[in-house]
């Protein structure tokens, strides 16, 4: 029988991601919406890697599972590493996808043509039984002057990778998990999950 991974996260649009970069894998994907009564994770850590192995070991206790976390946010450099760690609440708890969009497009206004530089980053932790992984990837890029394309969430719409000069939401996902933060971290990701299914083992982190 496939053994359980349970992924940290309500968000249908990191979920679905991490499936599709994870499909290769012999586990049974469940998400926080398929296990009953979880403690809700504060996610009040101020790196992404602390945030993730918080979620990761908390939810990994609570249901006695292997649990994966992904814990990820833009850094834009002319607003000095912001939205950073409060990427999910930077226009208030309420706020959508385009009002935090439109948000970090005013505030750039003022940045100089040349200072748009910005990246995604993702840490991923992995737990069971209080032991961790902990992985991270980090992808390129610019902000957009106004947002463009339908795939993908979040600030993808603004989010130009420079090698296509385009945005992640034009993009889609067939490029978008070749490159993405997610895609570089999963990776890693995935030989520490293979190395577990291999030996039933999950080391602590040395890296
Ligand atoms: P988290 O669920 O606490 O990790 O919040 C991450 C937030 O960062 C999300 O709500 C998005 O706003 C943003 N984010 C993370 N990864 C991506 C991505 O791949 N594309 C666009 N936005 C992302």
């Amino acid at each position: 029988m496939k053994e359980d991974l349970v992924v940290a996260t309500r968000n249908k649009k990191k979920l679905n991601e991490i499936r599709v970069l994870l499909s290769d894998l012999d586990f049974n994907i469940l998400s926080l919406d398929d296990v009953p009564d979880i403690p809700e994770v504060i996610e009040d850590m101020d790196t992404f890697e602390g945030n993730a192995s918080k979620k990761a070991l908390q939810i990994s206790n609570a249901t006695k599972k292997l649990t994966l976390a992904d814990d990820s946010g833009l850094e834009i450099d002319f607003l000095n590493g912001k939205p950073g760690v409060y990427s999910a609440r930077f226009a208030g708890d309420n706020a959508s996808d385009e009002d935090r969009n439109k948000k970090v497009l005013a505030l750039m206004e003022k940045a100089p043509k040349d200072n748009r530089k910005a990246r995604f980053k993702c840490a991923v932790a992995i737990a069971k039984d209080d032991l961790l992984k902990i992985v991270t990837g980090v992808c390129e890029g610019k902000i957009a002057y106004e947002s463009k394309g339908g795939h993908g969430f979040g600030y993808d719409p603004i989010f130009i990778v420079p090698n296509y000069n385009k945005t992640f939401a034009e993009l889609g996902p067939e490029i978008k998990n070749q490159i993405s933060h997610r895609a570089i971290a999963l990776k890693k990701a995935k030989d520490i999950l293979i190395n577990y299914q291999q030996t039933g083992k999950l080391c602590n982190n040395d890296q």
